[in-house]
């Protein structure tokens, strides 16, 4: 018997039997960065090896993108013991039929396959992966601008966020729009046929940034709002003072500080969320948590000042705000913030378990009760081997749990117990993102 098969049938008949109830059931895969699989095609003509792409592309990283199983061998045995890891061999073993040990054989083995499924139909090995395999009902893409269109049109699952980090760092105009350009500039450029010199003032960026967010409401193809600048900057975002002259000379300066450059940033997010709040009231994805560790800046606390500004706009902070470990509190007392596990269950799978023990635990003052407003599932991927073994993962983490509630007496039958994993997994996604998707 395959060796994750081994590792279940070690599980409490309670793992196991809920374990078959969630086999089918129907997820919501709140964020992935899944590649647009044809472009795969090119890079095993021009590389010759598809496995170090899968690895790199699902956090088993600088795995060399050239043949050498003795290479990729050393590099993925630092990884061992990871969730990471894992997650990866979980899914290798269900959908190639492959087993650990991690040998050269193995890799070799699992190149030879994937270079065969990614450049023979790439489309259909996602859709199939997607619809058949992970049952997902929508999983939002953060991709580059419209890059999800050819996805959504075969596989209608995939829907995307409007990704907006790089408005926050649009101070300086470049000197030609290109495709690495901050996105107000990119949009411009090929929608409203502007050019790098008719960028004059904060105005012109302001006008071009509402005329984005206007497509991205008008286009049908964006669910929410997402922002990955914890990565760059603290999650503090003050009140912009109300004489922008100080915003208007930072626009194009010649030099700026990086206090500056966040600034800029506030005022900005200021803006998006303030049109968003009036014209489009979607939700505000937020990476929190691993990003900027050094002072906490990353700590979805430290948005305080917008969920009390914003009280129609709901927050979505992903990774379980991790390692901070404040969610269930902050859910307990703010009505307007809601938990995203995406990620967490393959990063410390014992972090998403306690994260979610807590979210489905607490009560609440703020309506409606903490594990309605929970996420659980969400890839974080660039390929679908690394979603699909991070949805084994968070059903994994759901499960147990569950367990843990159940055996102290907070779950009370498994009929709760399944209701609670479908809310977790769907329901509470689903209200979220897409209320009103048949
Ligand atoms: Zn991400």
């Amino acid at each position: 018997m395959p060796y994750f098969s081994k590792l279940r049938e070690k599980c409490s008949s309670f793992y196991n039997r809920l374990w078959d109830e969630l086999v089918d059931v129907k997820v919501i895969d709140t964020h992935e960065h899944t590649t647009p699989p044809e472009e795969w095609i090119d890079t095993i003509e021009k590389t010759g090896v598809m496995l170090p792409h899968v690895f790199n592309g699902c956090y088993l990283y600088n795995v060399p993108t050239k043949p050498g199983t003795t290479a990729w061998l050393d590099r993925v045995n630092q990884y061992r013991n990871t969730g990471y890891l894992k997650s990866m061999l979980w899914a290798i073993e269900e959908l190639y039929g492959i087993e650990p040990p991690v040998t050269k054989e193995y890799l070799e083995k699992l190149d030879t396959i994937l270079k065969e499924v990614y450049h023979e139909d790439p489309m259909g090995h996602l859709k199939d992966i997607v619809e058949n395999k992970m049952h997902v009902e929508t999983a939002i893409l953060n991709i580059d601008l419209d890059q999800h269109l050819g996805m959504t049109k075969k596989v209608p699952a995939m829907r995307a966020a409007a990704g907006i980090p790089s408005i926050l760092n649009g101070i300086q105009v470049p000197r030609e729009i290109t495709k690495g350009s901050a996105i107000v500039y990119k949009f411009a450029a090929e929608h409203l046929h502007m050019k790098a010199s008719e960028f004059q003032s904060l105005d012109d960026y302001c006008h071009a940034t509402t005329k984005l967010l206007e497509y991205f409401k008008t286009s049908g193809n964006y669910i929410c709002l997402k922002n990955q600048c914890a990565y760059t900057r603290p999650l503090y975002f003050p009140e912009p003072d109300e004489d922008t002259s100080s915003i208007a000379k930072l626009y194009n300066a010649h030099n700026f500080s990086e206090q500056e450059l966040w600034k800029f940033g506030d005022y900005m997010f200021h803006q998006v969320l303030e049109w968003t709040a009036l014209n489009w009231k979607v939700p505000v994805q937020m990476h929190t948590g691993l990003a900027r560790m050094l002072y906490g800046d990353s700590n979805a606390i430290n948005m305080s000042h917008l969920f009390e500004k914003f009280p129609d706009l709901k927050f979505d902070l992903f990774h379980g705000n991790f390692p901070y470990n404040n969610l269930a509190g902050m859910l307990h007392q703010i009505t307007n913030v809601h938990a995203d596990l995406c990620w967490l269950p393959i990063i410390s799978p014992t972090a998403a378990t306690r994260n979610l023990i807590e979210l489905i635990e607490v009560g609440t003052m703020a309506d409606p009760v903490p594990v309605f407003r929970t996420s659980a599932f969400g890839g974080d991927c660039r390929c679908v081997e690394g979603s699909y073994g991070a949805l084994l993962m968070a059903k994994d983490v759901v499960i147990r749990a569950l367990e843990d509630l159940h055996e102290r007496g907070l779950v009370l039958t498994e009929t709760d117990a399944l209701a609670l994993a479908k809310q977790v997994l769907y329901e509470s996604p689903k209200q979220l993102f897409d209320p009103k998707r048949k």
